[in-house]
């Protein structure tokens, strides 16, 4: 069965993901942005994930400030999310 993965060149990748999630969760987005959000949502429990936790931190907070999304949080994720990735589809 092919693999629904598979990136198209349109495509966003995670990197772009989770810098679009703070505008998607501010409705800050444009249309088509955030139609290629929730595609790769659709098909990225990583990035799934990571936008349930930034929508629980943000009903926390209460809103959203720069302060609270600091790029050190978008670096973490990114280095947990290589993680993952040579976890899980490391052939070598
Ligand atoms: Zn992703």
């Amino acid at each position: 069965m092919p693999r629904m993965m598979r990136l198209r060149r349109r495509d966003i990748v995670c990197q772009q993901a989770v810098e679009l999630v703070t505008s998607y969760l501010e409705g800050a987005l444009a249309r088509s942005q955030r139609r290629r959000f929730e595609a790769h949502l659709a098909g990225c429990p990583h990035c799934t994930e990571y936008l349930a936790q930034m929508r629980t931190t943000i009903e926390l907070a209460g809103r959203i400030t720069p302060e609270d999304l600091t790029p050190q949080m978008q670096d973490e994720f990114i280095a947990l999310y290589r993680r993952w990735q040579s976890e899980g589809g490391d052939g070598h």
